[in-house]
C-alpha cells in the first residue's frame, strides 16, 4: 500500500504508533479508565510547555481546532467587553465574525493578508477605545505562513493592561510561545496539527485566574467554564471521542519522547528549511516578501507560471503527495505545503522530484482528481478552505 503524504495544514500523517492506537479497548466515559486517559491528555497538554501547568488548565472540546477557538471567544470576552481582532488573514477574520455572531463588541485592525501586524495601529486603537478588554490574534496565520509576533504583541497589551486570547491552532507544539509570561489569558489548539494527532478533540489552556471571572459564553456546548468544571470532576459534559483521545495520549508520549516542542519546532525548521531550498532551485518564489517572518510549519508558494492548482494538486495526488490551495483571493495565485506530521526528510526530497518532473512537463495530469474545496470556486464562493 502506498503511503499518502498530507502535506495540507492538518489533518496530518499520522505515526503507525498513533494510528494503531484507534485501536483500543471499548471504554466507556463514565468508567474510571477513562478519568484516567482525561486526566493524563488534559495534564499532557498543560506540560507541552514546561511550567505552564502552574498557572493554566486544559478545557477539551469534542470538535475541530474552531470549536476551541470559539469556546475561548464566546466564554471569555465579556458581554459588555470589547474585542480587537487583528487580522492578516482567514483566521484572524474568523475570530471576528465569532465576537460578531456573540452578539459583542468588535473592533478590528485590518491588514493585507500578506502584512505583518502593524503594532503602531494596535497601539493607536487601545488608546482610543478603553473599553477594549481583550486583543485576539492568530500566531500563526495558516493563511500565508506567517508567524505573528507574540511577543511583541505581548509588550503592548501588557503597557495598556489587556488580555491576550491567542488562536495557536497551526502553532501549538511546534513553535516558541511563553504563556505565562505573556499576557495571554488563553490558547485554544487542536489535536490534529503540530500535535500529530487524530482530528476530534481540540482544547484551550486557559489561564486558571482567567476562569474565576465566570463565563460569557452564549452556547451550551462551547461554554468553557461549565466544561473545565466537569472535566476537573471527571465528569465530562457530554460524549467525548473517546479514541481520538487515546490516539491524543500517545501523540503526547511521542512528542515528549522525541524531546518535546523544541525538538519538534527543530525538526519542522530543518524539513522546512530544505524544502524552500528546493523550491527555489526549481524557481519558485514564496508569497511571503519578508520570509524571516515565516512559521516553521507551512510555506506558500507562487503558483508556477502557466500552472493551475487543481492541475498541480492532481498531478502530486498521483504520486501519493497531498498539497493545499490558497484561500478566496489567494486561490489563483498560491499553493501551500506543511511539513507537519510524520513527515521525513526524504518525503520532501521525493516531493522536489515530484514536482521537478512535473515542472518539466512529465506525467501528465495524473489521475482527473480535484480537491473538492477547491475545484470551481478560484477566489470565488467565499468558502474558506480549512
Ligand atoms: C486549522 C486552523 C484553524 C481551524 O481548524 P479546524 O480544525 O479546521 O476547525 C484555526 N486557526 C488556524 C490558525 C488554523 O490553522
Amino acid at each position: 500500500m502506498s503511503r499518502v503524504r498530507l502535506l495540507n495544514p492538518g489533518p496530518v500523517t499520522l505515526s503507525e504508533r498513533v494510528r494503531r492506537a484507534l485501536l483500543c479497548p471499548d471504554l466507556c466515559h463514565r468508567e474510571p479508565a477513562f478519568a484516567a486517559l482525561m486526566r493524563e491528555v488534559r495534564d499532557g497538554l498543560a506540560r507541552v510547555y514546561p511550567g505552564t501547568e502552574a498557572e493554566f488548565s486544559t478545557v477539551l472540546f469534542t470538535g475541530s481546532g474552531t470549536a476551541a477557538v470559539e469556546a475561548m471567544v464566546g466564554s471569555l470576552v465579556p458581554r459588555d467587553g470589547t474585542a480587537l481582532v487583528i487580522c492578516n488573514g482567514v483566521y484572524g477574520e474568523r475570530m471576528g465574525a465569532m465576537v460578531e455572531a456573540h452578539g459583542k463588541r468588535l473592533v478590528t485592525v485590518p491588514h493585507a493578508w500578506t502584512d505583518a501586524v502593524r503594532l503602531d495601529a494596535v497601539e493607536r486603537a487601545l488608546r482610543d477605545d478603553p473599553s477594549i478588554t481583550h486583543v485576539l490574534v492568530v500566531h500563526h496565520e495558516t493563511t500565508t505562513g506567517r508567524l505573528n509576533d507574540l511577543r511583541a504583541l505581548a509588550a503592548v497589551c501588557r503597557d495598556r493592561g489587556v488580555a491576550m486570547l491567542v488562536d495557536g491552532v497551526s502553532s501549538f507544539g511546534g513553535e516558541p510561545m511563553d504563556l505565562v509570561g505573556w499576557p495571554i489569558d488563553a490558547v485554544a489548539a487542536t489535536a490534529n496539527k503540530c500535535l500529530h494527532g487524530v482530528p476530534g478533540v481540540s482544547f484551550v489552556l486557559v489561564r486558571t485566574a482567567a476562569l474565576r471571572r465566570g463565563s460569557a459564553s452564549p452556547s451550551l456546548y462551547l461554554d468553557l467554564h461549565r466544561n473545565h468544571a466537569a472535566q476537573e470532576d471527571d465528569t465530562p459534559l457530554f460524549t467525548p471521542a473517546v479514541q481520538v483521545l487515546a490516539a491524543l495520549r500517545e501523540a503526547l508520549a511521542e512528542l515528549h519522547e522525541d524531546g518535546g516542542w523544541q525538538a519538534r519546532h527543530a525538526r519542522y525548521r530543518a524539513l522546512s528549511q530544505r524544502l524552500r531550498q528546493s523550491m527555489a532551485e526549481l524557481g519558485l518564489r514564496q508569497l511571503l516578501h519578508d520570509p524571516e517572518h515565516a512559521g516553521c510549519t507551512l510555506t506558500a508558494f507562487e503558483l508556477p507560471d502557466g500552472h493551475r492548482f487543481d492541475d498541480l494538486y492532481a498531478a502530486l495526488r498521483a504520486r501519493d503527495f497531498v498539497i493545499y490551495p490558497g484561500q478566496r483571493t489567494l486561490f489563483e495565485r498560491i499553493f501551500r505545503l506543511a511539513v507537519m506530521g510524520d513527515l521525513t526528510r526524504s518525503d520532501i526530497d521525493e516531493l522536489g522530484a515530484a514536482l521537478a518532473d512535473i515542472l518539466a512537463g512529465g506525467g501528465g495530469a495524473g489521475s482527473p482528481v480535484a480537491l473538492r474545496t477547491a475545484a470551481g470556486s478560484p477566489g470565488g464562493s467565499g468558502m474558506p478552505v480549512g
